[in-house]
């Protein structure tokens, strides 16, 4: 088909701007085609752009050459209307569209583009594969949803921009081709051509460059920025993935608490969520044994507790001390098939030993009563406050079988807390009590500094290694290391973790104490970091900060529940951009000219993945 020019023609209106008010007006609208009506003598296009749709009429009897033009064209040919807007007649108004009161009349159709017919249609109400979407990522992106979801990730962003600008943080950009940075996941690396052999890593998150812009008296530094992790993929990650990443010199823990709920305050604002400030703050200990998580869903009332048995009970069913018992409450109509799902899921979590028992006006009835009797039982009910129609559940970790009357070590408490922390999120999905349309921040706060890894035997920072520890802690950082708190904080939102943060170590002597403990020798960290450790040494002040996991906020506040639907060119869940196909193989030359060479491989198709 023969092509038009756009010439000089300017575009008056967007196509969902127009209604009543424009009638009788002259109009040049532009956009793609988003449906065509042939009847004959008379065709009707509905004309997209990112605003809407309008509806446009093309008759003979005003323009042949237009009709004609109509006839031809197809779903997402781009074309350019010059015609007169006039009102509907009653009866063809659409309610179901802005613009439904008016339509334009062509006089004039440019055909300025042909397109191939797509493989889905532009429509919200999409069913086809997610591969397929991102392999033609720019027909997906032209669907309303889409075009809903950067447009707020946009105004998130200038939110973002304007907040922390008021407050007097400076927006700085950091490198990408840099060292590698302590977040502790694998890197991508970038090979020197001017070193041959040398990499540069890209930053797992900014973390050290924002500390030197700390004592390079900045004062206050923010950046909208990506970050680069090599990780195994989960479904919901991405290699690439953005943090407002936000660091202050001589912080109180509560101001930057502040900055950041009015933050949050302000973006949730834009979906009009009013957030409640000042958001409640949970210690780690408290979140792990109420809720099995340091991430936890706050939107339902469902809390553990530890518990213990009477030792002779204990040793007649084995298990370990300390139990956790949950309330549910009014779920005593548990059928048994929920139980045996609900036992199954416990067990894949971690936890290989599951009770319940069933509060009646008059009893407790439990499969453990045969056992152990009633009275341990009614105990439990009584700890965890259970009314008659409650049902109780009890998870445990068997005792090892040389230890009839265990208590658990601390790793092992960890285990339990994490198996009830997913029964719990069962319970609650079964019983459908995560609503929609809630929200629930909380900060947790307290965590513990140092995790120990069972398979190299040694204590591992739990955030990243340059968390300060807690100021009353100092003294018993060697001899108790599993009892020292971090000052370490991460906000949650609906069991999401959203950011998270620290006050930072800002003196070598503790910085070094530190590394000790977690076996970083001071020649490995030397070479990791040595020039981080030398500007140390020249007049830190304290600081401290927060990175917020931008992608998963926006996210959130878009409803969806896959970071992708947020992002214009994510990756898959296996990493693979599919629309420019990469990662891809190089030319033989660039790999020479970089000093490298590939080891055979067998050949692996870049693909969609979980
Ligand atoms: N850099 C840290 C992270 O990416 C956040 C922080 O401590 O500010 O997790």
């Amino acid at each position: 088909m023969k092509l038009d020019l756009l010439g000089n023609r300017q575009r008056t209106h967007y196509c969902g701007e127009l209604r009543k008010a424009h009638a009788g007006q002259p109009v040049f609208v532009c956009g793609w085609v988003a449906r065509r009506r042939d009847l004959g003598n008379l065709i009707f296009l509905d004309l997209r752009d990112h605003t809407g749709v309008t509806q446009v009429v093309c008759r003979p009897e005003v323009s042949g050459e237009a009709h004609d033009k109509a006839e031809e064209a197809r779903a997402e040919y781009v074309i350019g209307v010059e015609g007169e807007v006039v009102l509907r007649a009653p009866e063809t108004v659409n309610p179901q569209l802005s613009t439904g009161e008016v339509e334009v009349v062509a006089r004039t159709l440019l055909v300025l583009n042909e397109a191939k017919t797509p493989p889905f249609p532009i429509d919200d109400d999409l069913r086809t594969t997610e591969e397929t979407r991102l392999r033609y990522r720019y027909l997906d992106l032209r669907r309303g949803r889409m075009q809903h979801h950067l447009r707020l990730r946009h105004a998130a962003s200038l939110a973002v921009r304007e907040h922390l600008s008021a407050h007097g943080f400076v927006e700085i950009e950091t490198p990408f081709m840099t060292r590698s940075t302590p977040e502790g996941a694998r890197d991508y690396l970038v090979p020197s051509r001017i070193y041959p052999g040398r990499f540069y890593a890209l930053p797992q998150s900014p973390q050290l460059f924002k500390q030197i812009l700390m004592i390079g008296g900045f004062d206050r530094y923010f950046q909208i920025v990506r970050c680069f992790r090599d990780e195994d993929f989960r479904a919901d990650r991405q290699a690439e993935f953005t943090q407002v990443d936000v660091e202050m010199a001589f912080p109180q823990r509560e101001v930057l608490f502040g900055i950041i709920e009015e933050l949050m305050v302000k973006l949730f604002a834009l979906i009009e969520v009013k957030v409640e400030r000042p958001l409640p703050l949970l210690a780690y200990d408290a979140a792990m044994e109420k809720y099995g998580s340091d991430k936890p869903h706050l939107g339902f009332d469902l809390a553990w507790k530890r518990v213990s048995l009477p030792e002779r009970a204990r040793e007649q069913i084995h298990v370990a001390e300390p139990l956790k018992a949950l309330r549910v409450p009014g779920w005593a109509t548990a059928s048994r098939s929920q139980l045996d799902k609900l036992q199954e899921h416990a067990k894949q979590s971690g936890a290989d030993w599951f009770s319940y028992a069933k509060v009646t006006a008059s009893e407790v009835q439990s499969p453990l009563v045969k056992i152990i009797g009633d009275e341990p039982i009614r105990a439990v009910a009584g700890a965890v406050n259970a009314v008659p129609g409650d049902l109780i559940v009890m998870l445990g970790l068997k005792s090892a079988s040389s230890a009839r009357l265990e208590t658990l070590p601390l790793q092992r408490v960890r285990q339990l807390d994490e198996a009830s922390g997913e029964v719990r999120l069962d319970v609650a999905r079964k019983l459908d009590l995560i609503k929609p349309g809630t929200w629930n921040f909380v900060w947790v706060v307290d965590f513990p500094m140092f995790g120990y890894d069972e398979k190299e035997k040694r204590f591992d920072a739990m955030h990243h290694p340059f968390t300060s520890p807690c100021d009353e802690d100092l003294q018993k950082l060697e001899s108790d290391p599993a009892s020292v708190k971090a000052r370490a904080y991460d906000l949650v939102l609906n069991g999401s973790e959203i950011g998270g943060g620290s006050i930072r170590i800002h003196r070598q002597d503790v910085q070094k104490r530190i590394f000790n403990i977690i076996g970083l020798t001071e020649e490995k960290a030397r070479e990791r970091f040595g020039f981080f450790l030398d500007a140390l040494e020249y007049g830190t002040p304290p600081h401290g900060g927060i990175a917020l996991g931008y992608d998963r906020i926006v996210q959130l506040m878009a409803g969806e529940s896959n970071i992708r639907e947020v992002i214009a060119f994510p990756k898959t869940a296996s990493g693979a951009d599919l629309m420019c196909d990469a990662p891809s193989t190089v030319e033989a030359g660039q790999l020479e000219e970089l000093g490298l060479r590939i080891a055979p491989q067998p050949n692996k198709s870049v693909e969609c993945g979980g």
